[in-house]
């Protein structure tokens, strides 16, 4: 059974609150800590969305929603390099400890998944330093080969644990139950990344069948995953940070009253994680 008070939340679970309502709604659910999504940072700005989130007596994980790392094309590359580095500004300036790298999708106009993974990790050897002066973190989060051609072209954790290997020091990974819960090496893999390694934990279940590659997440206990076994595999590892609750549901729960969404995922944290 995970650690009641490992228990946290990622913003993009309430899409339909701003900053503020969230970072009230989740310490009255008894949620210790959060995921910014960067998008909500615009309403108030980093350091007063950083103010708002301690006052509430919350800490702050990660940010997540930067940019795309494959264009190949010059000047769009310049502008994901400087949008990856805006974010990283953000990062540091809402006391993030990482950002999160989905990379981006094979790059438009090609059919070559290797070039593509090269684009994003070159760009990620150049954003490293600038990222460390700054006190934040890489954080690569490998998604489900069903958004290969859309969202990443890192899809398994063997290939985002080989990517952070070749990078060194500065980058970790972001293991998300819906994207590697099926992963016949993920155990292995865990291990293989270490507790420094492992930045991120996000815990939602999986439907069947499913009815959107992105916005059909089920609740903990309601789908398909062993959640507590990989949990526990984590821990195994050596993880030390936070459990976080990612539910994307456009078709279910947000549809339903936010605080009755909210107090179902600590219910079910308790019973189910
Ligand atoms: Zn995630």
């Amino acid at each position: 059974m995970a650690d009641p008070a490992r228990l946290a939340m990622h913003q993009g679970t309430t899409p339909f609150w701003t900053l503020g309502q969230a970072v009230e709604a989740y310490a009255r659910h008894g949620f210790r800590a959060m995921s910014v999504r960067r998008e909500k940072l615009a309403e108030m700005g980093a350091s007063a969305a950083a103010k708002v989130i301690a006052d509430a007596g919350l800490e702050v994980i990660g940010l997540s929603g930067p940019a795309a790392m494959t264009a190949s094309d010059p000047a769009e590359r310049r502008r994901q390099l400087e949008e990856n580095q805006r974010a990283i500004d953000d990062a540091a300036g809402v006391g993030a400890g990482f950002i999160v790298v989905i990379g981006g999708p094979l790059t438009p106009g090609t059919r070559d998944m290797e070039a593509s993974r090269q684009r994003m990790a070159d760009m990620m050897a150049e954003l490293i330093p600038y990222a460390r002066e700054r006190g934040v973190k890489l954080g690569l989060e490998p998604l489900t080969p069903m958004v290969a051609g859309e969202n990443s072209c890192v899809n398994t954790m063997q290939c985002a644990n080989d990517m952070c290997e070749a990078l060194g020091d500065g980058v970790g990974l972001i293991v998300d139950l819906w994207h590697v819960w099926w992963d016949p090496n993920l155990r292995a893999e865990l291990a293989r990344a270490g507790g420094d390694n492992l930045l991120g934990f996000h815990i939602c279940d999986w439907r069947v069948p499913l009815t959107d590659r992105f916005q059909d997440r089920a609740m903990m206990g309601d789908g398909l995953i062993d959640i507590p076994r990989i949990e526990g595999w984590m821990r195994e590892a050596g993880f030390a940070g936070w459990n976080e609750i990612e539910i994307f549901s456009a078709g279910d729960w947000w549809k339903r009253d936010p605080d009755e969404f909210l107090a179902t995922c600590a219910q079910r944290y308790r019973t189910h994680v």
